[in-house]
């Protein structure tokens, strides 16, 4: 790579990725901005509660219950005969969500309890300046409560280290936090200002909300780090950020829809929250949802079954994840034949045991797509003697029946709060599945 590779139009999409990530701060919020994206690009909401009459050409968009959206525009072309073309990847980040018994008070120093969502770095996540994001629902009327988006811009909390002067062992032994005594985030001290007794978050949250402390019933709050992304390396040639797993994902596929002008094509981009913690949910990559949708476009595009089951056969995924990037330290962890640079191209990601989709016949499609963005492309595959991680891929390929590739961009610190990934890669990604949304 030289310095000339990265040209302002390359900079602009990596930029634009971190402004999405640090707009996005949970998966509610991730899916509210992919939203106003499809709002400003003319596509129009759907509802799973309505009937749907679609038009060939038009872009719609449908989200179940605020952190899963699937979006697609649909061709002109017989769907029975083309197919659709699905980009998948999640919302979802690993971190903390806020305990319902919210405030603990541990001998005069207020703190929130945590519990670990998926599977995060835990110790990435001391000396942060950790904020809250989420969603939390309110008193109603009506037997369904009203149900709003809250986030936090200032640094709220905090979870501090233990000084090396108590913990001599630390840089030997690793930094261990104990999962129940130890996560909890410091936000404040309890003197008299801070009447005991009051509930301090509570009334946090009911100033942020605008709303009487008594009428929140519930949330949903994720823990986020408020530094920005940002860019590194001697050409910045890098990017540092929280969530590249997997908002990295979504914005290729979200640009290479939006960007793209085949009208022939049905696009569809679907991205679930809850990949991080096994995806079996009302609205995971093993719900309904995807299976939902498809079958309602077909049927909207005047489908009959036996149509709709010629348009799986024809169809194609591409399940778009992050993948791990070559780390010279740590040597020992990689399969040495199969390591994957930075901003050296998206990475196929293969598993003989199927904890990735990918096959042979879908290993060369994702190649070609490649091959025709002219972009580089490199092979991932995790060491025997390690277990594997998964995606939403093999659920999807097995639920649907439709042939599936896993790829996705290298890169370093998976589930760090502070992850990072190359800049180039991001604009080969996306002009690859630009291809792969466009072309027959
Ligand atoms: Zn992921």
């Amino acid at each position: 790579m030289n310095q000339s590779d990265i040209n302002p139009d390359v900079r602009q999409h990596a930029q634009a990725l971190l402004d999405f990530i640090d707009a996005s701060p949970s998966p509610w919020h991730a899916v509210a901005s992919i939203r106003q994206s499809l709002d400003d690009a003319g596509f129009t909401a759907l509802r799973e509660t309505d009937s749907w009459e679609l038009n060939a050409g038009s872009g719609y968009y449908v989200i179940r219950d605020d952190s899963s959206i699937i979006f697609f525009r649909l061709g002109e072309d017989n769907l029975q005969h083309s197919g659709f073309r699905i980009i998948g990847a999640h919302t979802d980040s690993p971190g903390f969500r806020i305990k319902p018994n919210a405030l603990i008070d541990k001998q005069d120093t207020l703190m929130l309890g945590v519990e670990v969502y998926g599977g995060p770095i835990l110790a990435t996540f001391t000396d942060r300046d950790l904020s809250l994001a989420g969603r939390v629902s309110l008193r109603s009327e009506s037997v369904m409560p009203e149900t709003r988006l809250v986030k936090f811009d200032q640094a709220l909390a905090r979870i501090p280290n233990l000084a090396i002067h108590m913990n001599r062992d630390v840089n030997t032994s690793g930094l261990k936090l104990d999962l129940q005594n130890q996560l909890p985030l410091l936000l404040t001290v309890s003197d008299d200002k801070h009447s005991k007794g009051t509930d301090v978050f509570r009334s946090l949250l009911a100033q942020q909300l605008n709303c009487e402390s008594d009428a929140i019933l519930s949330w949903e709050l994720a823990v986020f780090d408020t530094h920005c992304g940002g860019f590194w390396g001697t050409q910045s040639e890098f990017i540092a950020d929280s969530q590249l797993d997997n908002l990295a994902s979504c914005h290729a596929g979200m640009r290479a829809l939006l960007d793209s002008d085949n009208h022939e094509l049905t696009q569809v981009c679907a991205f679930f929250d809850h990949e991080e913690i096994g995806s079996e949910s009302v609205k995971g990559g093993n719900s309904s949802f995807l299976g939902d949708v498809l079958n309602r476009i077909a049927i909207a595009h005047r489908c009959d079954r036996q149509q709709y089951r010629q348009a799986l056969a024809r169809s194609l995924l591409i399940s778009a994840d992050m993948s791990h990037a070559w780390q010279p330290s740590f040597a020992s962890a990689y399969e040495p034949d199969h390591h994957v640079l930075v901003n050296s191209g998206p990475v196929i990601k293969v598993n003989a045991n199927h904890r990735y989709a990918s096959n042979a016949v879908t290993e060369a499609m994702f190649m070609q797509c490649c091959e025709q963005a002219n972009v580089p492309w490199q092979h991932y595959v995790h060491r025997n003697d390690i277990p594997c991680g998964s995606t939403i891929g093999p659920m999807s390929a097995a639920r649907l029946g439709i042939q599936t590739v896993d790829a996705g961009n290298p890169m370093w610190a998976m589930h760090s709060v502070r992850e990072s990934a190359g800049v180039l890669d991001h604009t080969y990604f996306t002009a690859a599945l630009s291809v792969f949304l466009g072309k027959n």
